[in-house]
């Protein structure tokens, strides 16, 4: 590498002044490759302290920056310093404690970079795997590697990798149990992954069982029931998440009875996931009997040290730079349910991004406060007051919201159904249900005179959204925290 370090340089260092449309074009180029929270965590307060012909100076308010620096984004600032100055060939990085919140000398990183309010969707969409057979996309972030492993689910995570090493061997079926949010769906999803990862040709279908009793039904109005029997036929992997939903639906559990034997004896793997054991189902015997036949693990909560663990992984997965003590602060004081973990690591960052501020123990006990995760949690254990609010209305429901994802009012109540709109339509519908309790109907007049049912539909869409998707439930979080509805 033709960089070098350099923590307290003695070069006498130009005016940074002069360098500052230098760094910003720098700063668009890293924008556009890095994820926003960590390029607004470790982009922030920087400058070009100088520049000796081909050598830039960094300047980094922090040593802990630096570190980062040196260890993540070096090469990276090289590439886009010589992209926009051919001259330049060397980066070093100096600590100035001076950088610190200091906007005279550092570029503003929220003004310069607004955040993009268009959404990314969510990742929902499927994919075609064989003829006539689709699969739900896999979230790429659902690995077997990253999945971390302590007492809880220990059994459930050995399994999968030993499925992911010889599909359709020992471990057929494969059947997860556990309650919600403890990552069953992650490791049905990372075990496909793996297999993909393995061979690509292989064809893995990974379903919930609402999609598969849609598809039985369908089938049987188009008469098309030996096509749909044909296609599943084709599957090398077949993992079915949430199964408890087949309960009461004889035809497609007898669909799925002849599915599951057709693969079974074809030595195709079937995994499988449920809130409750295979005998606690309430479907039919001699499915349950097939389940049984295989391997059965479960997930249980997580103790204090792998709450702390995943913790970790998921603060280094997201690039957040957060303190240990505030992150066994979370794992000490909080659920014990991976997802909502998760919720409150997503809500710190969105509170960084939106307030600039690094999560603190205290502004993490805030956040749990209003999550209201813990409410043993007393006020003097952390010292923070509780401001007097006046309570929130739908009116400033719906101006938040239209601030927040940059959606006139007008288009709120209006009649677009393009999806920028609609997604903010229905997440200020839904606030309004779920934390002012305004009724379905009054809810519709006050969103330009709609049917109650179509509010009905926008917030079981919304609190569908918010279980499988992160930035939905971290979006809801962070307006009902703005608007003090927690
Ligand atoms: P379930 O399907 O059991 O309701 P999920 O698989 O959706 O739970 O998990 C919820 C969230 O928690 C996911 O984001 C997942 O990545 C995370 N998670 C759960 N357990 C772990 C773990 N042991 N290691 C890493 N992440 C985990
Ligand atoms: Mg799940």
């Amino acid at each position: 590498m033709t960089s070098s370090v350099s923590s307290s340089s003695t070069a006498t260092v130009a005016p940074e002044a002069g360098h500052n449309d230098l760094w910003l074009d720098v700063l668009k180029k890293l924008e556009s490759k890095l994820q926003r929270g960590a390029f607004i965590t470790w982009f922030r307060d920087t400058t070009i302290l100088g520049r000796e012909e081909g050598k830039i100076i960094i300047g980094l308010p922090l040593t802990t920056v630096m570190n980062w620096h040196l260890e993540r984004y070096q090469s990276l600032t090289l590439e886009a310093l010589k992209e926009v100055d051919s001259a330049i060939s060397q980066v070093v990085y100096k600590v100035d404690g001076g950088l610190k919140d200091n906007r005279e000398r550092t570029v503003n990183l929220l003004e310069h970079f607004p955040e993009q309010k268009k959404r990314k969707l969510p990742n929902k969409h499927e994919v075609k795997m064989a003829e006539g057979v689709t699969s739900k996309i896999l979230n790429p972030r659902y690995l077997i590697d990253n999945f971390v492993v302590g007492a809880n689910n220990r059994l459930a995570q050995a399994a999968c990798s030993a499925v992911a090493t010889s599909p359709g061997g020992k471990y057929n079926p494969l059947f997860l149990y556990g309650g919600v949010g403890l990552g069953k769906t992650h490791l049905l999803q990372g075990t496909g992954n793996a297999i993909l990862q393995k061979n690509s040709k292989a064809t893995v279908v990974y379903t919930t069982s609402e999609d598969f009793t849609n598809q039985v039904v369908e089938a049987i109005r188009m008469q098309k029931m030996e096509q749909l029997r044909k296609r599943y036929r084709q599957v090398d992997v077949l993992i079915i998440d949430d199964i408890q939903f087949l309960a009461n639906k004889e035809r497609t559990q007898e669909e799925f009875f002849h599915t599951f034997n057709a693969l079974y004896e074809a030595g195709k793997q079937i995994i499988i996931s449920s809130d409750r054991p295979p005998d606690e189902l309430q479907l039919e015997d001699r499915l349950v009997s097939r389940f049984e036949r295989g391997m059965i693990a479960d997930v249980s909560e997580p103790d204090y040290e792998t709450r702390l663990a995943i913790l970790q992984e998921k603060a280094a997965e997201y690039e957040l730079f957060i303190d240990l003590s505030v992150l066994q602060f979370i794992a000490e004081h909080t659920t014990k349910n991976v997802r909502e973990l998760e919720g409150i690591l997503m809500q710190a960052v969105a509170q960084y991004e939106l307030e600039q501020r690094m999560p603190t123990i205290k502004s993490i006990a805030e956040i749990m406060r209003k999550l209201n995760k813990d409410p043993h949690l007393q006020e003097e254990e952390v010292g923070f007051e509780t401001p007097e609010k006046k309570r929130s209305t739908l009116q400033d429901v719906m101006e938040l919201v239209s601030k927040y994802y940059s959606v006139s009012i007008d288009d709120l109540v209006g009649k677009s159904r393009v999806r920028e709109v609609l997604m903010p339509r229905q997440i200020a519908m839904f606030i309004g249900k779920k934390h002012l309790s305004v009724s379905f109907v009054r809810l519709g007049e006050a969103f330009g005179n709609r049917d109650h049912t179509t509010v009905m539909n926008a917030c079981e869409k919304i609190e569908r959204s918010m279980q499988s998707d992160h930035n939905v439930l971290r979006e809801v979080h962070t307006l009902t925290t703005e608007l003090g509805l927690r």
